[in-house]
C-alpha cells in the first residue's frame, strides 16, 4: 500500500478523509513512493483554528521556556540530520551530501533562534524628559503563515518556523505538495522537543490551502519562497488583505569572470553552481559572463569539467548530480534545450540523452555558449542543469547585462582584482554577492533576499531581519513622579 502523508494539526497527524490527493514521487525511480493528502478549506481552518488557539498560551510562555524548546529541537535534529537527508533525497532527488548540507544550513537556523532572549531586547532611554522613560517592546504576531517551495524542503521551512516561534508566534506551514515529508518529519521532532500542541502546524496542499491562508483573517504575516509569478501573487493577495508578507521569488543569477580571474577555480565554480541539485537552486549559476578574452578557454575548462560529473541516483554514493524533481518539470527544462539551439546559441554539451535506465526523471548538465539577451535560455528562469555563457566586452558590458536583468537574487564575480571586486559589489543591484564565491548564502545571523524580481515586500528571509519581520514593536512613554519634587511633573511635555 502506498503511504499516506497527512496534515500535522495541534500536535497530531490529521486522521480525517481528504478531498484530494497528490501523488509524491521518488525522482530516481519515477515511481510514486506515497500519497500527500491536499488541503480544503475545512483543513485550512482547522489548522489556523489550532494554531489561534495555541497563541496566547505562547505567547505568554517565558523566554527561557521557549529556548530551551529551541534546544531541544536542535539537538534532535543534530542527532537525527541523518534521516531528515534521506528524506529529502528520497523525494527531491538531489544527491545525500546535498541534501546533508540543506539540513545543516537550516540547523543553524535553529541555532540563531536560539538566542531569542538577546535577540528580542527593546530599547530603554531613561529621562527622556525628567521623569519619563521611553522603552521599546517586540511582540509576536499572532498566526503566521510560511509556505514553502519544492527545491529546500528542509531548509526553507527552518528559515522561517525556528524564528517565528523564537518570537512568541504559532505557525501553519504549507509545504510544496511535490516533497511534503520533510515538514511533517520536523513538526514531529519539534514536538518531541516539547513544543506545545497547535503551535507549529503543517497543512499540505496546493493553490487552494494557500489561498486559504491568505484569505484567513487569523493568519497574520505570510512568508513565502518559491517562483516569481507565485511570490507576486502572493504578495498582493496578502497585503490586500491586511497582511504582513514576504515573498521571495525566482532569480536568474550571473557569475561574471574578469581576464585576471583564476579560470580553474572559475571553472569549478561554475559546475558545482551551476549543477549541484541539478540546478534547481535559486542561487544556482545560470549564466557565466566571461570577459574578453577569457570566453574560450573558460568554456573549454567547463566542459571539460563537465564530462567528468557523475549523474546519478542521489543515494549512491559517488553520484554527484540528481534526478529533476518531476518527470512534468524535465520535460520543461528539456524544452529550453530545444529553443536555446533554434535560437541560435551553440550548444557545446548536450545532456538531452543521459543514457540513465529506468523510469527517473533524468537530464544531463548542459552547457550553452554565445547566449544573447534576446533568447528564452537567458531571459527564462529554467531551474535546471543547463548553463548558458555569455561573452562580454568589458567589465562595464558585464555589469549593465546584470543589472539590466529583471531578477536580483545571487550573483558572483571571479576576479584577483581587489578593487575590482569592491567596484562590483559596490554597483550591482543584486541582493546577495560573492567575491570568488559562487553562491553567496548568507550565514544564519545575515539575512536572505534578493532585490528586483527576486523579492516582493521589503524584509529578508531568516537572521534578524526574520525576527524584524515576525514582531511588531511597541513604545511606552512613561512618567512617574518624583517625590522629591513634591509630586509635581517637571518634565514632559513641557522641558521635552
Ligand atoms: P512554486 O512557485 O511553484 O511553488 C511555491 C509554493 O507555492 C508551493 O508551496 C506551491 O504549492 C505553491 N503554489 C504553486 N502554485 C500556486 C498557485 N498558483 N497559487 C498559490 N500557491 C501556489 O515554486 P517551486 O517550483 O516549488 O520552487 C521553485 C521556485 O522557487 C523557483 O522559481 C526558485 O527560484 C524559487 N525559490 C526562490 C528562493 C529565494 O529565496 N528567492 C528560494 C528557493 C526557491
Amino acid at each position: 500500500m502506498t503511504n499516506r502523508i497527512s496534515h500535522w494539526i495541534d500536535g497530531k497527524s490529521w486522521t480525517g478523509v481528504p478531498e484530494r490527493t497528490g501523488e509524491v514521487f521518488d525522482p530516481a525511480t519515477g515511481e510514486v513512493r506515497a500519497r500527500v493528502d491536499l488541503a480544503g478549506a475545512g483543513e485550512v481552518h482547522a489548522a489556523v483554528e489550532a494554531a489561534a488557539a495555541a497563541f496566547p498560551g505562547w505567547r505568554d510562555t517565558s523566554l527561557a521556556a521557549r529556548a530551551r524548546v529551541l534546544f531541544t529541537a536542535r539537538h534532535l535534529l543534530e542527532a537525527r540530520r541523518d534521516e531528515l537527508a534521506a528524506i529529502v533525497t528520497a523525494e527531491h532527488g538531489k544527491v545525500l551530501s546535498d541534501a546533508a548540507g540543506e539540513v545543516q544550513r537550516g540547523l543553524e537556523n535553529v541555532e540563531f533562534a536560539c538566542g531569542a532572549a538577546q535577540l528580542l531586547k527593546g530599547g530603554f532611554s531613561e529621562n527622556a524628559s525628567r521623569g519619563v522613560d521611553v522603552y521599546s517592546i517586540a511582540q509576536p504576531l499572532g498566526v503566521v503563515g510560511v509556505i514553502s517551495p519544492f527545491n529546500f524542503p528542509a531548509m526553507v521551512p527552518l528559515w522561517f518556523v525556528p524564528n517565528a516561534i523564537a518570537c512568541g508566534n504559532t505557525v501553519v506551514l504549507k509545504p510544496s505538495e511535490k516533497d511534503p515529508s520533510a515538514a511533517s518529519f520536523l513538526a514531529e521532532l519539534f514536538a518531541e522537543a516539547g513544543l506545545p500542541e497547535g503551535v507549529f502546524n503543517v497543512l499540505h496542499g496546493d493553490k487552494v490551502a494557500v489561498d486559504g491562508l491568505l484569505g484567513h483573517p487569523e493568519v497574520r504575516a505570510v512568508s513565502f519562497v518559491g517562483s516569481t509569478p507565485i511570490a507576486r501573487y502572493v504578495y498582493e493577495t496578502g497585503t490586500a488583505a491586511g497582511k504582513r508578507v514576504q515573498a521571495l521569488g525566482g532569480a536568474k543569477n550571473h557569475m561574471v569572470v574578469l581576464p585576471d580571474a583564476d579560470l580553474d577555480l572559475a571553472a569549478d565554480a561554475a559546475v558545482s553552481a551551476g549543477f549541484g541539485s541539478a540546478g534547481e537552486r535559486c542561487m544556482a549559476v545560470s549564466v557565466v559572463v566571461a570577459v574578453d578574452p577569457v570566453g574560450d578557454e573558460l568554456v573549454s575548462k567547463i566542459s571539460e569539467r563537465m564530462a567528468k560529473l557523475c549523474v546519478g541516483d542521489g543515494r549512491e554514493p559517488g553520484s554527484e548530480m540528481g534526478p529533476l524533481v518531476t518527470a512534468a518539470h524535465r520535460e520543461r527544462v528539456a524544452s529550453y534545450v530545444d529553443a536555446g539551439v533554434s535560437a541560435g546559441a551553440e550548444l557545446v554539451v548536450d545532456g538531452r540523452e543521459p543514457g540513465i535506465a529506468g523510469g527517473g526523471f533524468w537530464l544531463g548538465p548542459t552547457l550553452f555558449d554565445r547566449v544573447e539577451p534576446g533568447m528564452s535560455i537567458y531571459t527564462d528562469e529554467i531551474f535546471g542543469p543547463v548553463l548558458s555563457v555569455a561573452r562580454a566586452s568589458s567589465y562595464d558590458a558585464a555589469l549593465e547585462l546584470v543589472n539590466s536583468n529583471p531578477y536580483g537574487n545571487g550573483t558572483a564575480i571571479f576576479t584577483n582584482d581587489g578593487g575590482a571586486a569592491r567596484r562590483f559589489q559596490n554597483e550591482v543591484e543584486v541582493g546577495m554577492v560573492g567575491v570568488n564565491v559562487p553562491i553567496p548564502v548568507p550565514v544564519s545571523y545575515y539575512s536572505f533576499g534578493g532585490w528586483k524580481n527576486s523579492l516582493f515586500g521589503d524584509s529578508h528571509a531568516y537572521g534578524p531581519e526574520g525576527f524584524h519581520f515576525f514582531t511588531r514593536t511597541k513604545v511606552v512613554t512613561s512618567r512617574w513622579l518624583d517625590p522629591s519634587h513634591g509630586g509635581v511633573n517637571l518634565g514632559f511635555p513641557r522641558n521635552f
